[in-house]
Order: structure tokens, then C-alpha cells, then sequence
């Protein structure tokens, strides 16, 4: 055995043993001047099956990947790209896809003949991108899935801070936000109100209407309410059945005095529909209480606006009451 035969052998078992498989093409005339021969059987074709001449190889390539190809032989041929790699999939005998890697280079490029042998080995990476594909899937998936958990855990947070009935702030939020508005309000040396309203005798609109209108009755307030505040600024909630809070940063004891007596005269003036075209009003008592030396923390506010609203009730309602006075 001689040299040459014994690096042929050594080559051969080094290919093998890479699960390589070795081509040579002619660029020049389209010639397919060494064939694969592992890949074609693998994919269950005879020997006269596999092409003679790069364009037939082609017709069993999948059609989205011809112009990858394409391009990365014209790079390789270009000179832009010391190697030819690329990544394509073949057709199998029974019409499954399959994917190769190549890689080659132009081995006569010095010569005037350049291009007459391109020379490279493909290989078989269908597992790897088979998993790279069900990774993909996989992280679409989890993308997904936070978009959706995202989306519940904004919902969750809007049901654990909402009044049901109204859209309006619940009594845990009018708490939570009280007590930081306070301690901003506090650390700025600025001035912040709170109101505390109620309708007057409900108990009669429910016994009157119906529980129904009753619902409809807490809306109309709820929503004059609103409309009644700066909605970049003020907080209102619904704390009790028919009883509302509207916190009210940068306002004084006098300005939230004159926000409330608004709201007073727009709720009593409010025509409710009832049911069977009837149409009834309702008035509010409010009791209002501002940050003061004596009065410190939200919970104070609570307490002396509910003194105000007490006072405002026993003044015969549909009144605003101050705290201190
Ligand atoms: P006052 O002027 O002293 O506040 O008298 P009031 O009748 O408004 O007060 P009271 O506390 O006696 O009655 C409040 C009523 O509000 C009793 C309760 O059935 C009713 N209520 C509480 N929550 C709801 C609700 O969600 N919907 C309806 N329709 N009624 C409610
Ligand atoms: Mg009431
Ligand atoms: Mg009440």
C-alpha cells in the first residue's frame, strides 16, 4: 500500500468517523465531480438517483432554501466569505425533510480555472434543529404564557382594588392610598382634605324601589363624585354601602369646604331614573377634615371627617360639616 492509498484510508475513516460526507462540484460547468454517496442512501435513494449535476441535486432541496444557498455560494465565490456554510433541507425518498449542513471552499480559486473544484462535506444536523425548533416552539409558548399571567395579575390587581358596583376605588385602596397620600402630603409640608360622604336615609330609596334602583342610585353618586374631583389628583372610593371617601391632595380645610358643598347641591339636584319612568333624587351629608397639628395621619382624617359626617346628620343632613371647625 503507498502513501497515497494509506491517506485515502486515513480519510476515509476520519470522514466516517465525523459522519461526514465528501463532494466535489465544478462551478464552472454545473458538474457534480465527486457525489455524495452516505446522505443520498440515508435518505433512501439508489445510487442512479442522485444527480449528475447541480441542478438536479436542486430539485430535491426544499424551495425556501435554494436561495440560501444560492446566496452563500455567491459570498463563498465572491470572496466575502473565507468558507461556504449553510443550512438546508433535503427531501427523503418518502417525502420527509431533512436537514444538512454544508460546508466547502473553492479549492482553485489562484488559478485562472477557479471555481472547477469546490470541494466540501455536508452532514446530517436534523436532531439538533429539531430541537432548536421545539425550543423555539417551547419559548413562543412560555412568551405567551407570561402574556396571559401579566394580564391576569393586572386583572387580579383591578378586582382586589375596585368596587364592583361602581368602578370605583374600594375601601382596601382608599386605605392604601390615604396612608401614602398622607405621608407625601406630610414630608411636603403641603395641604390634604378628605371627605366623607353619605346618602342620606337610603334605607328608604331601598324600601322605596327596590334594592335595584338602590344599586343604580350608589352609581349616579359614585359617578358625581368623580366628576366633582380633579381626576389626575383626587382619589375617590367607595368605603361602606351607600358612604364615599374623596381624598384630596393640595387642598385646604376651605377649598375641599367648597368642593364639598359642589358636590352637595349637583347630587340633590340629580334626577335618578327609577323604575316605571319615575324619577327620584337623593341628598348627600358630607363631613369634611383636613391635616392639621391635631390631626396627623390618615386614620385621624378618618376619624374626624366620620365626627363631621356625624354632625352634618344631626344637623338635619344634606349638609357639609368641617372638622376642626
Ligand atoms: P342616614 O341618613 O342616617 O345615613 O340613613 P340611611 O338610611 O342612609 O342609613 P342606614 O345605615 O340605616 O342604611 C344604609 C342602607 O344602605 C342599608 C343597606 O341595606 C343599604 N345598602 C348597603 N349597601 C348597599 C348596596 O350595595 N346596595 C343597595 N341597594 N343598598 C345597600
Ligand atoms: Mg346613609
Ligand atoms: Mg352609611
Amino acid at each position: 500500500m503507498d502513501d497515497f492509498d494509506i491517506n485515502k484510508e486515513r480519510l476515509e475513516l476520519a470522514l466516517e468517523a465525523a459522519g461526514l460526507d465528501l463532494w466535489e462540484n465544478n462551478l464552472v460547468t454545473g458538474e457534480v465531480t465527486r457525489k455524495v454517496s452516505k446522505i443520498f442512501a440515508e435518505l433512501g435513494y439508489g445510487e442512479h438517483e442522485s444527480g449528475a449535476y447541480m441542478d438536479e441535486l436542486f430539485k430535491l432541496i426544499h424551495p425556501d432554501d435554494i436561495p440560501v444557498i444560492r446566496c452563500a455560494v455567491e459570498s463563498h465565490v465572491a470572496g466575502d466569505s473565507a468558507q461556504y456554510r449553510c443550512e438546508f433541507r433535503i427531501r427523503a425518498k418518502d417525502g420527509r425533510w431533512v436537514w444538512f449542513a454544508n460546508y466547502g471552499k473553492i479549492m482553485d480559486r489562484h488559478l485562472e480555472t477557479s471555481g472547477q473544484r469546490f470541494i466540501g462535506v455536508t452532514f446530517n444536523i436534523d436532531d439538533r434543529k429539531r430541537r432548536e425548533a421545539e425550543l423555539s416552539a417551547a419559548n413562543r409558548k412560555l412568551v405567551r404564557q407570561n402574556a396571559l399571567l401579566e394580564k391576569m395579575n393586572l386583572m387580579l390587581q383591578s378586582l382586589a382594588t375596585t368596587d364592583p358596583l361602581t368602578g370605583i376605588a374600594n375601601r382596601r385602596q382608599i386605605m392604601e392610598v390615604g396612608v401614602s397620600e398622607v405621608q407625601r402630603a406630610l414630608r411636603l409640608a403641603h395641604p390634604l382634605s378628605l371627605l366623607v360622604a353619605d346618602i342620606d336615609l337610603f334605607k328608604q330609596v331601598n324600601d322605596t324601589w327596590g334594592h335595584p334602583t338602590g344599586d343604580r342610585v350608589i352609581c349616579a353618586v359614585a359617578d358625581a363624585c368623580l366628576r366633582s374631583v380633579r381626576s389626575d389628583v383626587d382619589i375617590v372610593g367607595r368605603i361602606g354601602g351607600e358612604e364615599f371617601a374623596l381624598i384630596l391632595p393640595e387642598t385646604d380645610g376651605t377649598n375641599a369646604q367648597g368642593l364639598a358643598e359642589r358636590l352637595r347641591a349637583t347630587v340633590a339636584a340629580l334626577p335618578i331614573s327609577a323604575a316605571e319612568n319615575a324619577v327620584l333624587s337623593v341628598t348627600l351629608s358630607i363631613g369634611v377634615a383636613t391635616l392639621s397639628p391635631t390631626c396627623t395621619s390618615f386614620r385621624d382624617l378618618l376619624i374626624q371627617a366620620d365626627r363631621a359626617l356625624y354632625g352634618a346628620k344631626d344637623s338635619g343632613r344634606n349638609c357639609v360639616h368641617l372638622l376642626p371647625a
